[in-house]
């Protein structure tokens, strides 16, 4: 469980914070009311994902107690009633993660989405390119600060490198003026390579201004950056930039995926379906297609309720997904419905593993309040090779009613021979 620690002399403050924190985050937050208690806190030898801290304390009027947490490498945010010029410069030079005014209800919000950035920054990887040494030294000091994973190249063709080493790179800072490939060449590179909407580049320069914007964003960059700038501003554009992948991410993540099982849902199977087929077939890879249906799902509805319903398509959905890889297409088709694409298996292994999952639908009953519910699934598979994803999905939706015509709760595989004349032989007589 991550742990934050709140110094915060203001009991009435504090537990507002700690109440946020703990109920928001699942976060467990310790409270020290000064100096001397968190001095104690921290001597027990805690790790911290951050530090929220008051810095005016009884026992320490100047912010002591930031320099204490701060040699704890503990993340500090530092809480103030008001902020002077020359305050702010100080913590920023110290490394801070960010100060927060005391003064509304909007900048506890801001407390929670900050502490949430800290926990998932490990998972940003930006590139920090630049041909000098030193920027990307103290570029990567601050975005350390910030628990982002910094990777970094000294010029565009090492940053291209990189990129393919880490193609989940989600931010790429690239200066303007370097040896061999210049900014505007490798942001072009970089957007032939990678789309802007899962890809950020902030463009960098100290000379040029504003005419550099604009042929920044042009080239393909989604922001700009003028070099020196303020910590600040720096912090504000990363995070800027990175809540708008997000924002697309989640987006995309609602048009492709089923609300109630959170599977993917028709449309992307046609789309993505289509491609890992033709990618498999190119490589004359083996290719599953199946169809699973609920049986008798309607009774479940009907006794149960709908809710129940729900419930049981939901763990079947997960119990059906927990078996497959990342690189197999499962689908949920519609209704009780559903459809696996999947690679690398032979018609025996995937008769295996296929009645294998059967047997586990059929012993796991789902739990419903007090209810234990059981029910069965009937499939149908098809692996022939050579035929289209569409040929497939109507073979396997074929073996499918098959196995509810043969009394449910099995397995049909399609089989040439058994299965009359290939569709394409049938599609053929068809047409004469
Ligand atoms: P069979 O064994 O022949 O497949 O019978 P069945 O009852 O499973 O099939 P049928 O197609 O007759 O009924 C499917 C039912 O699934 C009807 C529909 O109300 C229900 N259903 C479809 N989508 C949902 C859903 O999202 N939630 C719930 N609870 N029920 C759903
Ligand atoms: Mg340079
Ligand atoms: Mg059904």
């Amino acid at each position: 469980m991550l742990k934050v620690l709140i110094v915060e002399d203001s009991r009435s403050f504090a537990a507002l914070v700690a109440k946020r924190v703990s109920l928001d985050l699942g976060f467990l937050v310790h409270v020290a009311h000064d100096l001397a208690e968190a001095r104690a806190l921290l001597a027990e030898g805690a790790e911290y994902l951050a530090a929220l801290i008051d810095i005016n304390l009884p026992d320490a009027p100047k912010g002591e107690a930031v320099d204490l947490v701060l040699e704890h490498h503990v993340p500090v945010i530092v809480f103030t009633a008001d902020i002077s010029d020359a305050m702010r410069e100080s913590f920023w030079n110290r490394h801070i993660v960010d100060y927060v005014l005391k003064d509304g209800q909007e900048n506890v919000d801001y407390v929670v989405q900050l502490l949430a950035r800290l926990r998932d920054n490990p998972g940003n990887k930006i590139l920090v390119v630049d041909d000098s040494r030193s920027y990307r030294h103290a570029v990567r000091r601050l975005l350390a600060a910030h628990r982002y994973h910094v990777l970094e190249a000294a010029s565009g063709e090492e940053a291209l490198a990189r990129l393919e080493e880490h193609p989940d790179t989600r931010l790429v800072m690239v200066d303007y003026s370097m040896p061999g490939m210049d900014g505007f060449a490798l942001t072009r590179e970089i957007r032939r390579r990678h789309g802007k909407d899962v890809m950020a580049v902030i463009g960098v320069s100290a000379v040029g201004g504003a005419r550099l914007s604009a042929r920044f964003i042009k080239c393909g960059a989604n922001d700009y950056l003028n070099k020196p700038f303020l910590v600040e501003e720096f912090y504000t554009r990363i995070t800027q930039n990175l809540e708008m992948l997000d924002h697309i991410a989640q987006v995309r993540d609602m048009a492709e995926k089923d609300f109630l099982t959170r599977m993917y849902n028709r449309r992307y199977f046609f789309s993505a379906g289509a491609q890992l087929h033709a990618l498999l077939a190119r490589r004359s890879q083996p290719v599953t297609v199946a169809m699973l249906d609920i049986d008798h799902f309607k009774n479940i509805n009907d006794t149960l309720g709908h809710e129940a319903g729900d419930a049981v398509l939901r763990q079947m959905a997960a119990l059906l997904a927990s078996r497959f890889r990342v690189s197999d297409i499962v689908a949920r088709l519609g209704g009780e419905e559903f459809c696996v694409l999947a690679s690398d298996m032979d018609a025996d292994r995937a008769r295996l593993l296929f009645e294998d999952l059967r047997a586990t639908f059929e012993a796991t009953p789902v739990i419903f309040g007090e209810e234990r519910i059981s029910y069965t699934v009937s499939i149908g598979l098809c692996g022939e090779p050579g035929l289209s994803l569409d040929e497939m999905l109507r073979e396997a939706d074929r073996m499918l009613y098959r196995s509810k015509s043969a009394g449910r709760n099995r397995v049909t595989q399609y089989e040439p021979r058994a299965a009359e004349l290939p569709p394409q032989v049938l599609a053929a007589q068809r047409s004469l």
